[in-house]
């Protein structure tokens, strides 16, 4: 498809669409090709929304042979699937597969086959799930994310960054020095599954908690330029607000990321901005207000003040309770929450 698609350009000077390049390939599945005809489809669609994308006369991708090989893909849509037996069909062959999650009682919707740097392939499918149930927690909860600390609640919660690259670093330089490329692939591999693992565990545990959680809206890609870069994708933020997105919708619980600013500064107590401030306030860990007196911990601070801000935004009446804002002072402060500046 791709040198197709270049050369209806160089002799035409015209980009096909993905139509024309269905009607050429129409057939190639009953030619040998052991591909569904809604993959061949599904894949000329693709190519041609990268093309637009990247603004490219040829894409050069998907090499499928040596170190920068791309990891296969194949995209199936619904009516291409069938579950038996605890096998998937495609194209009228049976795959065997590890169901961890019960297909049976499901209806399997649009997806892929994908694999993984070590080669072993997946599958990912949408599903039907019934309408969820709304959470019968009405505590809300703030959520400050940092390098030192993964994340900090409101409540007072602190849970360290889990740097499971640096626990494996070591073993990984080894194995790199003595040139053992499979080993080091599944050393790579531990280090996602452990750091996924805690992220869902941690996700999952919030969501049972509370009805509400708001998170402060830390751009990791932006920190992530830094000598920081480390810690940052180690820390894997914006997985985890994706989870707890996900999560939170399914379990009824309202979830929503708030703009952070000032929220390390900002005396969650007395609204006066005594905290630590810029490169200098780095390392404070905490602090005392200089006007209340309130002795604080620098991230459980800002968690406050980030439920704080999120129930300004969102307050109305909907009888979530978090930590010391009570829900009639969120209430009452809300109609105003346009005209408080950040806190
Ligand atoms: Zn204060």
């Amino acid at each position: 498809m791709n040198e197709l698609s270049l050369k209806i350009l160089q002799r035409e000077g015209r980009f096909c669409s993905s139509a024309e390049l269905d009607r050429y390939t129409a057939g190639a599945t009953k030619q040998g090709l052991s591909l569904h005809s809604q993959t061949v489809q599904a894949i000329s669609k693709e190519l041609v929304t990268r093309r637009r994308q990247f603004k490219k006369r040829r894409l050069a991708w998907r090499k499928s042979a040596g170190t920068r090989r791309s990891l296969g893909w194949i995209p199936v849509k619904a009516s291409a699937l069938r579950y038996r037996g605890g096998q998937v069909w495609y194209c009228g062959k049976p795959l065997s597969l590890w169901d961890s999650f019960g297909l049976q009682q499901y209806e399997l919707g649009t997806g892929c086959f994908s694999e993984d740097s070590r080669g072993r392939w997946y599958l990912n499918v949408t599903i039907q799930l019934k309408q969820p149930p709304m959470s019968r927690e009405t505590k809300a909860v703030g959520i400050d994310l940092g390098l030192k600390d993964f994340l900090a609640t409101s409540d007072g919660l602190k849970v360290e960054a889990h740097r499971f690259h640096r626990d494996l670093a070591p073993a990984i330089a080894a194995a790199q020095r003595a040139n053992k490329k499979q080993r080091v692939a599944a050393l790579h591999a531990k280090v996602k599954a452990r750091r996924k693992d805690a992220l869902h565990k941690l996700s999952t545990a919030l969501v049972k908690e509370y009805g509400a959680i708001f998170i402060g809206n830390v751009n990791a890609s932006a920190l992530a330029q830094t000598r920081l870069a480390k810690s940052v994708l180690d820390a894997g933020w914006s997985a985890f607000r994706t989870m707890l997105q996900y999560k939170g919708a399914d379990a009824g619980v309202w979830f929503e990321e708030v703009d952070e600013a000032y929220s390390t500064q900002t005396c969650s107590c007395c609204d006066t901005r005594t905290g630590p401030k810029g490169v200098a306030g780095l390392g404070m860990r905490s602090w005392a207000c200089e006007v209340c007196g309130t002795l604080h911990d620098r991230d459980v601070n800002a968690a406050k003040n980030i439920l704080k801000k999120g129930m300004l935004a969102r307050a109305v009446g909907t009888g979530l309770q978090g930590g010391s804002t009570s829900s009639s002072f969120a209430a009452g402060r809300g109609r105003l929450a346009e005209g408080i500046p950040a806190l």
